[in-house]
């Protein structure tokens, strides 16, 4: 059996989800392990184009098992929307090939009331939050507020408990932010609407995936976010309010004992970063919207235009480091094409020192970019199926990355459908 992580090095939105959907073909088991519908993953493939927010990645392989993590910010409400759009594409999801566990918890409709009211409160200090709910739902979900997955399928015990919750998040509401409470009429409605149409595909999925380890399964992990987005080895406090990196992924997924003998590291070919927090490597003016344009560098959930910046070594090395990669996925180079030279942070400075090493988050503010440039390749690359026809400039390019970062990229994706991929 071999086991892998797919992860993101950077800030996220690194084109993971491609890299997913490439690798599910050798793979009996897709699992989600963090997150919640507040980013999204775009696949692109037989099917058409999707965004998705909830869904594991492998949703589109027949044969493929796709488990909700108990460590997944489960929205019952978009996921079913999530579920509905899917399908509507003739794509099959049933409870045969989508499993979520019993042990996730579920992100109530409080949930994102409360991060819009805080993001509000914040105004011009805001953490740059989707504001799909994420920082309440796991802040409750440490103070064990919320109520798991498993719990739909026991009504009475449920209403009771979400009786006491609606008391004490009512006082929060009301209270702190002057907004209003939740009935129970409300909730009552919401499950009706949303919990029990995802009732059927609630089970016990760390039996599932116990009996899949023990009959000798492949298992891929799929991370949602990157390495400077993990709640602990990330970019405080813009980070997310979950671990994203691959160390994470047995204790989430529900497979505490699972070994992941590969961990694949998505990087783009160069920086983007959604919402707030420094951003080192950041392009501003006319140079970051070329790049936007050319990458469509806009978010898959909020369409927020994407911060944009060349390929940042310093961060990228880091990334590599916290998650362990084994290997890379290098994507997006031909976004790069029209440049007639690229640029590159290859270092920090901070109060006029050269750093390789990534700062801690108070001093990342301070950091300014050392930037170098190499020769751009001036063609559309979009066509290459093999390292060999690939220009030698741009080569040289992938080969500095690899050399700077510590890791053998392996892959190399040159536009965004299943088969624009190089493998070296
Ligand atoms: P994820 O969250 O890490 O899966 O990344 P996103 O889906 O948010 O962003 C990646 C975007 O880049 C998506 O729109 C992909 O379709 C697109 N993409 C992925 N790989 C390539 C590539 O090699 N070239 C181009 N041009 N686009 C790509």
């Amino acid at each position: 059996m071999s086991n892998c992580a797919i992860v993101g090095i950077n800030w996220g939105d690194e084109g993971k989800g491609r890299m997913v959907d490439l690798i599910t073909k050798d793979y009996d088991m897709v699992v989600r392990y963090q997150g919640g519908g507040n980013a999204g993953h775009t696949v692109v493939n037989e099917y058409g184009k999707f965004a998705l927010h909830l869904l594991p990645s492998g949703i589109f392989r027949p044969g493929v098992i796709n488990i909700l993590g108990n460590g997944v910010a489960v929205d019952c409400e978009s996921l079913w929307t999530e579920i509905e759009a899917v399908r509507s594409q003739g794509v099959s999801i049933t409870p045969e090939n989508l499993k979520i566990s019993d042990r996730a918890s579920l992100l109530l409709p409080w949930h994102r009331d409360l991060d819009s009211l805080e993001e509000a409160r914040l105004a011009d200090k805001k953490y740059g939050s989707t504001k799909q709910g994420i920082a309440p739902f796991y802040s409750d979900k440490f103070q064990k507020k919320t109520v798991m997955a498993g719990e739909l399928l026991y009504p009475e015990q449920l209403l009771e408990r979400l009786s006491s919750l609606r008391e004490w998040k009512n006082l929060t509401l009301q209270k702190v932010y002057g907004a209003e409470g939740y009935t129970m009429k409300q909730l009552m409605s919401w499950i009706q609407d949303f919990g029990k149409k995802i009732q059927p595909f609630v089970c016990d999925t760390g039996a599932v995936l116990r009996k899949a380890q023990s009959e000798g399964k492949a298992i891929l992990f799929e991370a949602q976010l990157g390495a400077l987005r993990d709640l602990d080895y990330g970019i405080y406090p813009y980070t997310t309010s979950s671990n994203s990196i691959a160390a994470y992924a047995p204790v989430g997924s529900g497979l505490p004992t699972a070994r992941i003998d590969e961990v694949i590291g998505v990087v783009k070919a160069y920086s983007s970063c959604v919402g707030e927090g420094p951003f080192t490597c950041e392009l501003f003016g006319e140079e970051a919207e070329k790049l936007r344009d050319a990458g469509s560098e806009y978010g898959a959930k909020t369409g927020r235009p994407r911060r944009v910046g060349p390929i940042d070594l310093v961060a990228t090395r880091y990334g590599v480091q916290v998650q362990g990669a084994t290997n890379i996925a290098l994507t997006k180079l031909d976004v790069l094409s029209y440049l007639d030279e690229i640029p590159i942070c290859a270092h920090y400075e901070i109060h006029g020192q050269q750093t390789d090493e990534f700062p801690f988050p108070t001093l990342l503010g301070e950091a300014k970019p050392v930037m170098e440039t190499m020769p751009g390749w001036k063609c559309d690359i979009s066509g290459i199926h093999s390292w060999e026809a690939l220009p030698e400039a741009a080569r040289k390019y992938v080969e500095y990355v690899e050399q700077a970062i510590g890791c053998h990229i392996g892959y190399v994706s040159v536009g965004p459908e299943r088969d624009a991929i190089i493998i070296r």
